[in-house]
């Protein structure tokens, strides 16, 4: 089969939040952005786990603004809207954005198609080819064959950094004892009475669940059941169900897991239907198709942000987007689900963008959940707002790179910060360097 090779300015990794971020931000500035995304749908997790709710989007009631923002005034202007922001049912968590999964898809792609993103689904990038400090090129595969990307920067929005590794970034899997936090499948269910359902105060359901689990009808990790109001009315969305000690990096674990969650979920339906007010009558529907992977590698950037960052409500001078999220820590190990508050209430902290980039390697960036920052940080800042809006810097700061010619460490924050203002992303600028 006959190679082929495709230059451009830009390649991003991965179609996930972050990568729409990146490839839409990149585009606009003009640049030639080619978009590899290894499914055969953009949305990464938002796709695994259809409907999940875009959280963080109001860090101390502020929309983080730049695209995300700009997607949500495009949902919210349709008619009907197809999206709201709602307060959040969860412990310390800030409003949330619900909205209809397969309109925002479509839209998503649509604003790609706007930005003249060339996007390539089912492609699979592969292995970098470096030439010193530099990725001179990215093998990559569709169901053509090899074919050879060389871009002039890479932004890598995959969730699990391949490339990024194998270029030499340092890294390691999850936590310091290699732990990371749950995968998960979720569903709907439909047709739900709501005022039923939520007539109790507590938001997981632990009286009902306890009682499932000690009758043996529900796995013994279903002690607390996260339902949620989904966007449609009657519609929930049910984000219970996690496996424990998947390495997302894994193929064939992540199928077991796959499979093993919907077992799970199914048992869970049945037990929605039977024994909770407000679901006799539901269905299911939107079952992850795969399970939704919440962290793997853990990339070495310039600067890695920490939970002591988010304790003091650090306002990084290179900050390039807002976040109040609790530490969502997720069944890592044999540890629970927590969310505690992150920081003092009413503040918020901001992401530096030297988490985004590797100490070494010239051309490249990633963005998303694969940003650099310890373990607690990481439980904070992976909402899908925070990555979309990371993907809009890196983008940003790869026309700023090209342009002047220079390495991405050498991108002058400044220039980024401002101009990541005037695309709508409030709260950047900082007191002070931090
Ligand atoms: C179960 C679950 C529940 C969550 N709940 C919420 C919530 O309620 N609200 C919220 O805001 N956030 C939530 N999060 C966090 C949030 O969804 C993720 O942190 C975020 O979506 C990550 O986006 P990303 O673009 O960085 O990565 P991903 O969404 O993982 O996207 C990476 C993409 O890269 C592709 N890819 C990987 N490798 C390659 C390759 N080599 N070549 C080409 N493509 C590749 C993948 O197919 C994927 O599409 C949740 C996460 C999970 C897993």
């Amino acid at each position: 089969m006959k190679e082929r090779t495709i230059g451009t300015d830009v390649l991003v990794i991965g179609g996930g939040t972050a990568g729409f971020g990146a490839a839409v931000a990149a585009g606009r500035q003009g640049l030639r952005v080619v978009l590899v995304e290894a499914t055969s749908k953009v949305g990464g997790v938002m796709a695994f786990c259809p409907g999940m709710p875009w959280g963080g989007g109001y860090p101390v009631d502020r929309i983080v603004g730049g695209l995300i923002g700009e997607l949500v005034e495009r949902l919210r202007a349709m008619d009907p809207p197809a999206a709201e922001k709602r307060p959040c049912a969860l412990h310390n968590f800030g409003p949330e954005i619900v909205y209809d999964h397969d309109i925002a898809i479509l839209t998503m792609f649509e604003m790609l198609e706007e930005a003249g993103v060339d996007v390539r689904l089912g492609a699979t990038a592969v292995a970098p080819e470096m030439n010193g400090a530099i990725i001179e090129s990215v093998a990559c595969w569709d169901r053509n064959g090899p074919f050879t990307v060389r871009p002039g920067i890479v932004i890598d929005c995959s969730g699990d950094g391949d490339i990024s590794a194998r270029a030499g970034v340092p890294h390691r899997l999850g936590d310091a004892g290699g732990n990371m936090m749950a995968v998960t499948v979720s569903f709907f269910m439909n047709d739900v009475d709501w005022t039923a359902a939520f007539a109790e105060a507590d938001p997981y359901f632990t009286r009902l669940a306890a009682r499932g689990v000690a009758e043996g009808r529900l796995h013994p990790d279903l002690a607390r059941l996260y339902l949620m109001k989904g966007f449609h009315r009657g519609t929930v969305f049910c984000n219970s169900v996690h496996v424990r000690g998947v390495d997302g990096t894994d193929p064939a674990a992540v199928a077991a897991a796959t499979q093993e969650g919907r077992r799970r979920c199914h048992q869970l339906a049945r037990f929605l239907r039977s024994e909770v007010p407000g679901f006799a009558n539901a269905w299911m529907s939107l079952l992850s198709p795969a399970a939704g992977i919440r962290e793997t590698r853990r990339l070495e950037g310039v600067c890695r942000i920490t939970g002591e960052d988010l304790a003091r409500g650090t306002k990084f001078a290179d900050g390039i987007v807002s976040c109040d999220n609790p530490i969502d820590d997720v069944m890592r190990a044999d540890a629970g689900m927590t969310h505690d508050a992150a920081l003092a209430p009413g503040d918020y902290y901001t992401i530096p963008f030297r988490a985004l980039i590797p100490a070494e390697v010239a051309n490249l960036m990633f963005a998303g959940r694969i940003v650099s920052a310890d373990p607690v940080a990481f439980a904070s800042v992976r909402g899908m707002p925070q990555c979309m809006t990371m993907g809009q810097a890196t983008g940003t700061a790869a026309a700023l790179a090209l342009r002047a010619g220079v390495a991405v460490q050498a991108v002058p924050v400044g220039a980024l910060v401002a101009e990541l203002t005037r695309q709508g992303v409030n709260r950047l600028g900082a007191p002070a360097i931090a």
